[in-house]
């Protein structure tokens, strides 16, 4: 990172009581500062990391670049789409998609497609899928009350064991006896093996939709990683007259009865600082803005938070000592002999992404909570582990493994507790009072927003300050936005082994 763009000083936005301030530098708080800098108001900043891009960064380790998972950009939000190619524009790339799932040393077609399925698992593995979908069809749970039970119904139960237990049970680190069926049929709706048996024959490309086929086989993505749009768009705020203030962190915001007054900055260190400010936007998490307030909330409203439950997740990324590895960008694991989730092959979402050809990058993901016995394991330890399991698998052998890194991101999933709407309800109702604070973004809003939801809530927050009136928290409600692949480019099969926001009963 430059000296230049890791500037931690106050900036020129000012700190008069006129000041924006906005809590965090991922896309939610940028794209807000952007969009008030577009209606010719300044803001202030303040991240607490040291680069931006927030859980939508790219980090890089020895010229090699990763991201916090893969990061595609997809929206069915035209201004989001006009911001992405204002700001980066020639620097995206259409990517080719391919995603499979690695299972008992095969490698299966995502959406599956059962001729392939059948053929990998062989004719013994096909009898016994085709006998528990009869019995499924014939004799079904009479109860169908959870994950496992609505999915074996619909698919049987064979077929639920190898393509839907071992990869949901990793993301959410719970049985799926204890996941809803509820989320199962949001999450699985329109995927039924008539279905993808039409697809085996006709083909996925029969829909006749030309946007369908192009979102699922090709993405946008920057040249050197999602972190460039952020950098990119630090750079213009900044020309702009904006301030992006790194390594700062927000740590305490006094109020009266229905004012935020003022922003502490790296409270109780040697650079505090106290901002005043005029309007806040905060996208740090909801749980820890509650923490930070001055005076404290009441005690009830600070009980609400601890249903504001959160999944965290690592990357264990490695340097390999091989031109092509595997075609795809990245690859489910649903072996149970692994710890690992989810394999990326970053050079394969973008070649800028390795400083060396003849050389590849895979970034190993493993989805746990914050002090597991493996966020705990020191660096090198997980590096081992990773390797031990790339060669397992047969991704890439352990001799050719040069070197890793490890990254640990705290609070990368929101994950609704058991009273989530009620908790939720509370806690905006007490927030509510303070009229010159919005809630933006994907933590800060507790919401399973992908990069463009977090964006449109930053968009219609800054719009408010310059006079609108629009409900912030309208942005992702729409369930067919996450279910529908023709709007996100991911199909209602892939989305089944995405991590989802409200896995538990309710
Ligand atoms: C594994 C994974 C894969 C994903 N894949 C995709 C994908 O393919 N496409 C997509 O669009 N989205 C994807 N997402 C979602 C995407 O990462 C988020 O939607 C997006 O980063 C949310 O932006 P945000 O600004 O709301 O929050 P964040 O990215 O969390 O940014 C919030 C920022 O606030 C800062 N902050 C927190 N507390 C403070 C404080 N007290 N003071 C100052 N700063 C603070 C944080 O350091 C952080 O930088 C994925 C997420 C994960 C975990």
């Amino acid at each position: 990172m430059t000296e230049a763009f890791n500037d931690t000083s106050p900036r020129a936005a000012g700190t008069s009581s006129e000041a924006n301030i906005i809590i965090g530098g991922g896309p939610a708080g940028l794209t807000a500062a952007y969009e008030l800098a577009k209606l010719g108001r300044s803001s202030q900043v303040f991240e607490g990391h040291d680069d931006v891009g927030g859980i939508s960064r790219t980090c890089e380790y020895k010229g090699y670049r990763f991201d916090l998972g893969g990061h595609r950009f997809f929206t069915k939000v035209d201004y989001v789409q006009k911001l992405w190619e204002e700001i980066l524009g020639e620097e995206f790339l259409r990517r080719p998609r391919l995603s499979r799932i690695h299972y008992r040393g095969h490698m299966f077609d995502y959406p599956l497609r059962p001729v392939n399925t059948l053929f990998g698992l062989g004719p013994f593995e096909a009898v016994r899928i085709l006998c528990s979908y009869i019995k499924a069809q014939v004799a079904p749970h009479t109860e169908e009350s959870n994950f496992e039970q609505w999915v074996s119904n619909r698919f049987g139960r064979r077929l639920y064991e190898i393509f839907f237990k071992t990869y949901t049970e990793k993301v959410w680190g719970i049985p799926c006896t204890e996941m809803s069926a509820a989320w199962a049929a949001q999450r699985i709706k329109n995927l039924d093996l008539k279905g993808a048996i039409v697809n085996a024959f006709l083909g996925e490309r029969g829909a006749g939709n030309k946007r369908v086929t192009t979102l699922i086989d090709e993405f946008w993505y920057p040249r050197y990683g999602p972190g460039q749009m952020w950098r990119a768009c630090v750079d213009r705020l900044r020309e702009k007259g904006s301030s992006v203030q790194l390594s700062s962190r927000v740590t305490k915001l006094r109020h009266d009865t229905n004012r935020i007054l003022s922003a502490t900055i790296n409270g109780e260190t040697e650079s505090e600082q106290e901002v005043v400010g005029k309007q806040f936007l905060s996208s740090m998490p909801i749980r820890n803005l509650l923490q930070i307030l001055d005076p404290a909330p009441p005690e009830e409203v600070m009980a609400l938070t601890d249903g504001l439950r959160y999944r965290d997740f690592m990357i264990v990324a490695l340097i390999v000592d091989r031109e092509d590895l595997f075609p795809d960008n990245w690859i489910y694991i649903h072996s149970g002999d692994v710890q690992v989730g989810r394999v990326q092959n970053f050079k394969n979402w973008s070649p800028f992404m390795v400083p060396d050809a003849k050389k590849t990058a895979l970034g190993l993901e493993y989805f746990l909570q914050e002090g597991d016995e493996l966020w705990n394991a020191p660096d090198e330890d997980l590096v081992a582990l990773a390797r031990k399991e790339c060669d397992h698998l047969g991704l890439a052998p352990s001799e050719a493994i040069l070197d890793g890194t490890v990254i640990r991101v705290k609070k990368a999933y929101p994950v609704y507790g058991p009273n989530h709407d009620e908790d939720m309800a509370g806690i905006r109702e007490y927030l509510s009072a303070f009229d010159n604070l919005q809630l933006i973004g994907r933590n800060g809003q507790h919401r399973y927003n992908n990069q463009d939801h977090s964006m449109m809530t930053g968009v219609l927050a800054a719009r408010n300050i310059a006079g609108d009136a629009n409900d912030i928290w309208s942005v992702n409600v729409e369930e067919e936005y996450h279910e529908e692949r023709q709007d996100t480019g991911a199909s209602s099969a892939d989305r089944a082994l995405l991590p989802a926001p409200n896995p538990r009963f309710r």
